[in-house]
């Protein structure tokens, strides 16, 4: 099809041509005496996005889900316990690796839709008098439900128990687009990857690690190697790698790292909340209701709607791909067929919502579910229009 695909899944997402010129580059060697600048700068200016001093970078050429991988086996042993929430096909897989690596976890169920209770994980770790459970694991934009939990809050509910489990947060769909403060929230091991906030392709695995994690090391028991934090931790140090790194997305990180500082964290944790809003306007003028139930956990880089009872929201997906060349997010595990996702994160502006916009009403119409043509549309103009005018004069 001509012209521009229209990209709105909640990754991967859009990757600005700045990064992609950045990436179309000839290989060097990585064992060069110039080399050790690149990775220094990417370590150092990662801490900024992740908001920390004392935390250290890794990055690996993986992504997400092995940085789940080697979050757990760098710092724990098999048969320990841990405590997850599991509200949405993330924080469902987050456990399942944890469970399928050997430690036993506790399940907090949770509605899909609904975000992490602060208040029953503080119970439930304050009845913990042996402080058996060793850590504490959060998704903290769950991607399937389009669902922000307040990771602040659940660290004052552990200091309030008097807890020393570590705290693990999946950011992988909030950090370089949401507020995330590693420092302030005390977090011990922070997983993201490249291809949603960081606007790369997918390819490399980000995480953040406080000094009481990795002290872990050495007393874990569950088997690493190329996961090694300890192998990592040494080389990074000289600013180099135990393996060959993914040199490409290298640089890409090192350009798009420069243009969210150029934007500024700030304003672009801003700007996905505005894009956020316009989308959510949209939905209820279409009349339809969207996955997350409290208002205050809605997502700043992915929304889920809900399709009425009856329809398939996989038809509306594919309705929207093959007639009209925009790509939205599926319904994962037991929301399939029925939810479609917006993405709204990454390299995106006003403009560029409104077209998506306007083809999920083509869509939705087309498989169906009848809305009026332009309303969405509308509702997301109004907003922008209004929000733009605010930011303009200031
Ligand atoms: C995308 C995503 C993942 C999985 O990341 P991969 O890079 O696909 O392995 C994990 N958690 C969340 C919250 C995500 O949005």
């Amino acid at each position: 099809m001509p012209g521009r695909h229209f990209l709105f899944v909640p990754g991967p997402t859009n990757v600005p041509d700045r990064v992609l010129r950045a990436m179309h580059r000839a290989q060097e060697d990585h064992r060069s005496s110039a080399f050790p600048e690149l990775p220094r700068g990417l370590f150092a200016d990662l801490k900024r996005i992740y908001g920390t001093v004392k935390g250290q970078t890794f990055i690996f050429p993986a992504t997400g889900t092995a940085m789940w991988e080697a979050s757990l086996v760098n710092s724990l042993s098999p048969g320990d316990r841990v405590l997850a929430c599991r509200f949405g096909q993330f924080s469902h897989l987050f456990i399942d690796c944890a469970e399928r690596l050997g430690l036993r976890v506790d399940v907090i169920d949770l509605e899909w839709g609904e975000a992490a209770p602060p208040d029953r994980i503080g119970q439930l770790l304050a009845g913990d008098t042996q402080h058996d459970i060793k850590a504490v694991l959060i998704v903290h934009n769950e991607t399937a439900t389009g669902v922000t939990s307040d990771i602040g809050a659940i660290r004052t509910a552990m200091d309030a128990a008097k807890h020393p489990a570590l705290l693990y947060v999946d950011g992988v769909s909030s950090i370089a687009s949401l507020d995330f403060r590693f420092d302030e929230w005390k977090v011990d091991f922070a997983i993201a990857g490249s291809q949603k906030g960081f606007m790369m392709p997918a390819g490399l695995g980000l995480l953040c690690v406080s000094e009481k994690g990795l002290a872990m090391a050495d007393s874990a028991k569950c088997a690493r190697v190329f996961f090694d934090l300890r192998d990592q931790a040494k080389q990074n140090a000289l600013g180099s790698f135990p393996y060959t790194p993914a040199l490409a997305h290298l640089f890409g990180l090192r350009a798009a790292l420069d243009m969210l500082f150029e934007e500024g964290m700030d304003n672009v944790i801003a700007r996905h909340h505005r894009l956020a809003e316009g989308v959510r306007r949209a939905v209820r003028a279409w009349g339809l209701a969207i996955c997350a139930q409290d208002p205050k956990t809605y997502s700043g880089t992915v929304t889920a709607v809900l399709v009425p009872d009856g329809k398939n929201a996989a038809a509306v997906i594919d309705i929207a791909f093959r007639r009209y060349n925009l790509a939205l997010g599926g319904g994962l595990g037991r929301l399939a067929g029925k939810v479609f996702r917006i993405g709204h994160v990454g390299d995106l502006n006003d403009l560029m919502l409104l077209g998506a916009l306007s083809g999920v009403e083509m869509a939705l119409n087309d498989a169906g579910i009848p809305v009026t043509l332009g309303s969405g549309v509308a509702a997301a103009q109004a907003w922008y229009q209004e929000s733009a005018a605010t930011l303009a004069s200031r």
